[in-house]
């Protein structure tokens, strides 16, 4: 199975001022989830889905790659 490929222009702009964007911590990103039937709501702690994030300079869009939904 091929990987996905980085993108190398902005979908929503098309501005080749686009590249990965380097967590300041740690080694990725994750999207988590939050519980809003409370009050504030909660983060899930045990949720997370790690995701290569990638930004346009020029417009802000950010992309997310995530290896693990694709079908094999
Ligand atoms: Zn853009």
């Amino acid at each position: 199975m091929a990987s996905i490929k980085n993108p190398n222009n902005c979908s929503n702009c098309g501005s080749s001022n686009f590249d990965f964007v380097s967590p300041s911590t740690g080694t990725s990103y994750v999207l988590t989830t939050v519980d809003q039937t409370k009050n504030p709501p909660a983060f899930n702690p045990t949720s997370g889905l790690p995701v290569a994030v990638f930004g346009c300079l020029d417009c802000g869009v950010l992309t997310f790659h995530v290896e693990s939904l694709r079908r094999s």
